[in-house]
């Protein structure tokens, strides 16, 4: 989608800190960190919100996870721990349709969440 952020970062059009591409999602550091470690995990294909996922994506969502936990374990924190978020729609505080996931570490995380 043309007038999409991270389409347009998946695109190459606007840069980003990239820790990650291949040919179905690419990672990149959050513009503004919570952590030390705050990385994107983004499908290259625009879904706008969980809502819109289909049985199709499973892999796809599958994926992403699994490529959430390699770029913990390589940033060092797969034993220490982090925490990996979606958020959906307007209480949870999704800001940019098209999903992403959250991977945050390198320090304690409160529950619940804010
Ligand atoms: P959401 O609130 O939708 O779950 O998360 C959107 C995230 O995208 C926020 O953490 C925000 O800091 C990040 N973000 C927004 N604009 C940009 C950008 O232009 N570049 C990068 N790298 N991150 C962005
Ligand atoms: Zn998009």
């Amino acid at each position: 989608m043309a007038d999409c952020l991270f389409c347009r970062i998946a695109a190459g059009d606007i840069p980003a800190d990239i820790v990650h591409a291949d040919e179905r999602m690419i990672a990149f550091r959050d513009i503004n960190p919570q952590a030390p470690m705050h990385v994107l995990v983004v499908p290259r294909r625009h879904i706008a919100t969980l809502d819109d996922l289909s049985p199709d994506d499973d892999q796809l969502v599958g994926e992403m996870m699994r490529r959430a936990a390699a770029l913990a374990r390589e940033n060092g924190y797969a034993d220490r721990g982090y925490r990996t978020v979606f958020n959906c729609n307007a209480d949870a505080g999704q800001t940019v349709f098209h999903i992403h996931l959250h991977v945050i570490g390198g320090r304690s995380l409160t529950w619940p969440p804010g």
